[in-house]
């Protein structure tokens, strides 16, 4: 078999992975490249659907009272543009356990961007990012999903599509086309994938995918116990050389990367080696009183994690992308 990024021949390492986020335990295989550091699922199951029913998170109603929708309105602006004079969001910033990741990358495209900006959430469950975007402010955005039920336009003007992103089509070009951890659920070919967004971007346009990566020590630690593998939902998580060889081959340059894990994915992780499922009874996320781990272990995880994404080894990464001038 060919690696589906580089090309390279029989040069895997292979591992079997169990489905451990909703408890289903099914196995799958993955091979990891040992040429370019690309983990791939070997066959794509044909009921990949089943694994995205009933309580995949994407998909949760995302309902708010009115204080709610104010406050993290407040929140989320200061997120975007510190330099509002806002000091209740500012506040909400600081009290709040963390910062909104997606948000954070979109800040640094902020400048470029204006509230009439052209924007495509790629992989965009519920719209519930997109729905924070209008909150703020902001008047063109759009979403694909192929998992969706139908297509739909929300009360706050956000349009929805259930189709893969390679079925779009749009007169007007984006200004950011976005990917929140959906780059690596994607079952079309990356290249075509890439090249579309390079097709619906505007010259000055970005491209923002925040995705797991086998550049990490979660990877190098856990192995098939690692919760960034998600199997079968994730198709591919690329090294940060893996990525390069994409991106260089569809005309796009990485502006910049940087690290955004959080203890989630270590906690989580030790937890799978101890065949603990996420939304199992005795699981940290579900119940922090049963979890196997003391307030203390958590804390530890949660600088770990910092550390960990300042010495480049963090497992959720974030690429902004443009297009070779
Ligand atoms: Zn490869």
């Amino acid at each position: 078999m060919k690696c589906r990024l580089c090309g390279c021949e029989d040069n895997f390492d292979s591992l079997k992975v169990k489905e451990l986020e909703m408890g289903f335990r099914d196995e799958f295989t993955y091979l990891f490249c040992k040429s370019c550091g690309t983990l791939q699922i070997k066959h794509i199951p044909e009921n990949l659907s089943r694994y995205y029913s009933g309580g995949y998170y994407s998909f949760y109603s995302n309902k708010r009272n009115t204080l709610k929708t104010i406050a993290r309105k407040l929140k989320d602006s200061y997120t975007l543009d510190q330099r509002f004079l806002n000091f209740l969001g500012n506040i909400l910033c600081k009290i709040s356990a963390f910062p909104n990741a997606q948000l954070l990358a979109i800040n640094y495209v902020y400048d470029k961007l204006t509230l009439q900006s052209n924007i495509l959430d790629v992989g965009c469950g519920n719209g519930a990012l997109l729905s924070r975007l209008a909150n703020i402010g902001f008047k063109s955005l759009e979403g694909v999903d192929p998992f969706l039920s139908q297509d739909k336009i929300l009360k706050n003007g956000v349009r929805l599509y259930k189709k893969s992103i390679l079925d779009h089509k749009r007169e007007e070009f984006y200004d950011l086309i976005m990917f929140h951890h959906s780059f690596e659920h994607l079952t079309e070919n990356p290249f075509d994938v890439l090249k579309k967004v390079y097709s619906l971007l505007k010259k000055d346009g970005f491209c923002i995918i925040r995705m797991p990566t086998t550049s990490s020590y979660a990877w190098e630690e856990y192995r098939e116990s690692w919760v960034g593998l998600q199997a079968p939902r994730h198709i591919a998580i690329y090294s940060i050389r893996g990525f390069e060889i994409l991106a260089c081959k569809t005309n796009f340059e990485i502006e910049k990367f940087y690290f955004d894990s959080t203890h989630f994915s270590l906690v989580a992780s030790e937890q799978y080696k101890k065949g603990i499922p996420l939304n199992h009874r005795n699981s940290f996320f579900v119940n922090p009183k049963k979890s196997i781990f003391s307030k203390e272990a958590i804390k530890d995880f949660k600088k770990k994690a910092i550390k960990l994404n300042n010495n480049n080894k963090g497992d959720m990464i974030c690429m902004i992308l443009r297009k070779k001038q």
